[in-house]
């Protein structure tokens, strides 16, 4: 495979970086970890790359007033990690981040990337004409597909979402900045990704001429406890084949409030109301912990292959809740 032909800019603002990603076939480059592998492996083509690397504003964290924290898009998912108040306050998030790829991946890839990045569906990352290229076949549906979804395909296609950090952000809530070409914009993360059944060309509601510029966590309390869980292949590199990140707010040793999210289980990062509402208002014993199990697997809809991500996720969520329960 070769590189196509493209020009590349590095903007000193956002405003420069916005206006040449207003031109026609333009893209972000953030760490490039996950771009120009898609470019070698022709997967889409570019005509003209946009540098985020000179905008120094988004290489940071700040707290907010009100306690919570702003991160940059492009802090490195290794500053993410080992940041003080993320490890402190937003434990599933510097977890995530930790688990992310391999260190090099972790010292170039950006938190803004790893949020963005495309899907690993090996069809659509190989020489393969489908849904989401534009096609109109999904070549995972009867083929090779131990590692696709189990929830939310709407039947169209089965990827997973692959970022381990937005899975540990939805169970804290966190809202995206976004900066366009009309000024900027607040998306609560929920709102963030795409379904097929919405657009199955599309991972996030994000157009081609707008930046993912800051993550911002709202303030933490002391009476929630969060974690985030990730289970792979290979304890080297290698993306979730299932993850789960809770963050369960307690109230005189019950639990008030609960945010229960699957990584590698659907093509957005998973909330199961059905787990939040079985776990609200009881004590997190062992019967609450059996029912929000099955509440949480009872929709699942495994493919030919993949039909061991379900008893994957029954074990992770039974030793992830009982953490939760014993810490
Ligand atoms: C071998 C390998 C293993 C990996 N394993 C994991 C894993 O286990 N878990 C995991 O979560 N990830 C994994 N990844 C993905 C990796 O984390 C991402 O490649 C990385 O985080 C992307 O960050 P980047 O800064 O390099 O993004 P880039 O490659 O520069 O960009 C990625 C995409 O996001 C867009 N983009 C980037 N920043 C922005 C922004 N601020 N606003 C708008 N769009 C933007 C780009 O246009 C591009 O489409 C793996 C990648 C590789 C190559
Ligand atoms: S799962 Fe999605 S990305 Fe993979 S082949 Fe099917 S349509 Fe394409």
């Amino acid at each position: 495979m070769t590189m196509p032909n493209f020009s590349y800019v590095r903007p000193r603002s956002l405003r420069e970086a916005i206006q040449h990603l207003s031109s026609d076939g333009a893209r972000v480059h953030a760490g490039g970890t996950d771009l120009l592998g898609c470019l070698r492996d022709n997967v889409f083509g570019t005509k003209k790359l946009v540098s985020l690397s000179g905008l120094k504003d988004l290489r940071s964290a700040k707290e907010t007033k009100e306690g919570g924290l702003r991160i940059g898009a492009l802090m490195s998912l290794t500053e993410i990690a080992n940041h003080r108040i993320v490890k402190d306050r937003y434990p599933a998030l510097s977890k995530a981040a930790s688990e992310v790829a391999s260190p090099q991946l972790r010292n170039q890839g950006t938190i803004g990337g790893n949020l963005c990045q495309k899907p690993r569906c090996w069809y659509y990352r190989g020489d393969f004409h489908c849904l989401r290229k534009g096609g109109n076949t999904c070549y995972a549906e009867q083929g090779e597909n131990q590692y696709h979804c189990i929830f939310g395909s709407g039947h169209i296609c089965y990827i997973v979402h692959p970022s381990d950090t937005a899975t540990a952000l939805l169970a804290y809530e966190a809202t995206f900045r976004v900066v366009g070409p009309r000024g900027e914009r607040a998306i609560p993360i929920e709102k963030f990704y795409v379904l097929p059944s919405q657009n199955v060309e599309k991972e996030t509601v994000l157009k081609p001429n707008e930046i993912l510029t800051e993550i911002l966590l709202p303030p933490h309390s002391k009476e929630v406890r969060s974690s985030y869980r990730k289970v792979r292949a290979r304890q080297s590199w290698d993306f979730a084949l299932a993850g789960v990140a809770l963050a369960l707010k307690f109230k005189e040793g019950r639990v008030e409030k609960a945010r229960v999210v699957l990584g590698g289980a659907a093509p957005i990062p998973w909330r199961s109301k059905e787990a939040e509402q079985t776990l609200a208002g009881n004590r997190l014993n062992t019967e609450t912990i059996a029912r929000t199990i099955d509440a949480v697997l009872k929709n699942a809809e495994p493919l030919e292959k993949n039909g061991y991500k379900v008893y994957l996720f029954r074990g992770t969520l039974e030793e992830e809740l009982r953490a939760i329960a014993r810490s």
